[in-house]
């Protein structure tokens, strides 16, 4: 065992602060990994403050994190695929059964006994598990990605968690090359997605409530730039889409996009606010309209991604803080006031005075 610095709440209400945790010494499958930047999900918000409860309960402490980039720094002795000094990263899942049929389809994010970063049993210590706001972190090998070198590390760490959530849906729907494509909400996940809808073909119209980012939107990939709050702007669009990806993280009016999918279009949510949305029958029966959800992707498909930034030089757009901000960083995250995704510089938790540390 060693004790490794992290950031953790106390409870739903308490801001996160300088902890000591545990990880496990590596077992003969396990890499420890010296993490370098961890993104900032609106998932790891969503749980600090437990607005999941009625799902997935929070247990505190709560440390999140799963958007990790970082160095390997020790192997197991039966790892394979690694080696020290390997630029790796590791996403939403620690582990799963191995054996299930989702699993054995390279689907680990659908097994039902994975292990999720953080806030799931811990197999090896008990309790739960510690995300990525915290200095290194043991992972078994199946669940670590290869980073390609070439691409920018702080704008990678997303990658992890927003990549492969916008990337798995627009994959799966089949090609999008020459098809009308929106994206809901100009976030950490929104962001990605434009990107990658404009990199495999679509024609890609962003809808956002926050006007200040109509030109951003332009620059990192959309065609045209939608007010969603401006329904004669809306109604402009009505029955076009073949594919629309929902990000929001808030309560918000799911059929004013229905209404613009065209016959067959699929509206596929990756949003998850904390309260169900009341969905029109109608909206979906007229036009044999589909309404879906998915969540992150396999370990096969989330290297698939990584590999596909690097080829392309795709990353998320970043503002780097210091962990020392990451209470801050959520109040901005709350109003939307992140362009686009903050990624935190685990340097800034190395230096930083600990008594516990000392002990
Ligand atoms: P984020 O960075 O906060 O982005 C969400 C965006 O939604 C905001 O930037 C805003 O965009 C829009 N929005 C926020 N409140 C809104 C409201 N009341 N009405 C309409 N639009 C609103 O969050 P994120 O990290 O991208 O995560 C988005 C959601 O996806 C969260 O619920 C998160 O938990 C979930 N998530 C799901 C998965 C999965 O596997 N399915 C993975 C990761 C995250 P505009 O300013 O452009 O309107
Ligand atoms: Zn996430």
């Amino acid at each position: 065992m060693n004790r490794t610095k992290a950031y953790s709440a106390a409870s739903s209400t308490s801001p996160l602060t300088l902890d000591a945790i545990q990880r496990r010494t590596p077992t003969e499958r396990d890499v420890q990994i010296e993490i370098l930047f961890c993104g900032i999900c609106h998932s790891d918000l969503h749980t600090v403050r437990n607005e999941w409860s009625s799902i997935m309960p929070t247990v505190y402490p709560c440390v999140p994190g799963h958007e990790i980039v970082g160095r390997v720094t020790r192997i197991g002795t039966k790892v394979t695929r690694f080696k020290t000094g390997d630029l790796v990263g590791v996403g939403c899942l620690v582990d799963s059964d191995h054996t299930c049929p989702n699993c054995k389809d390279g689907l680990e994010q659908l097994c039902p006994n994975q292990t999720l970063t953080f806030n799931s049993p811990d197999k090896h210590l008990g309790g739960v598990t510690y995300g990525g706001y915290s200095e290194r972190i043991v992972v078994d090998e199946h669940f670590v990605l290869r980073v390609p070198v070439n691409l920018n590390l702080p704008g990678v760490a997303p990658l992890l968690c927003a990549g492969i959530t916008t990337y798995s849906p627009m994959r799966r729907w089949g090609d999008i090359k020459g098809k009308k494509v929106g994206v809901v909400g100009l976030g950490g996940l929104g962001h990605m997605g434009v990107k990658f809808a404009r990199a495999f073909g679509a024609k890609v119209v962003v809808f956002t409530t926050s006007p200040d980012k109509k030109e951003d939107a332009l620059r990192l990939g959309a065609h045209e730039v939608v007010i969603s709050r401006n329904g004669d702007e809306m109604q402009k669009h009505a029955g076009s889409f073949d594919f629309i990806l929902d990000t929001v993280a808030a309560d918000h009016d799911i059929n004013a996009y229905i209404n613009l999918l065209g016959r067959d279009g699929n509206i596929t949510l990756v949003g998850a606010p904390e309260k169900p949305l009341a969905v029109s029958a109608f909206a979906l029966l007229f036009g044999r309209r589909s309404l879906s959800g998915s969540i992150i992707g396999g370990i096969p498909e989330t290297q698939e991604m990584l590999d596909f930034c690097g080829e392309h030089n795709i990353t998320a757009d970043v503002e780097v803080i210091p962990i020392q901000k990451v209470n801050e960083a959520y109040e901005r995250m709350v109003k939307s006031d992140v362009k686009y995704r903050f990624s935190i510089d685990m340097a800034s938790l190395k230096s930083e005075y600990n008594q516990q540390s000392k002990q």
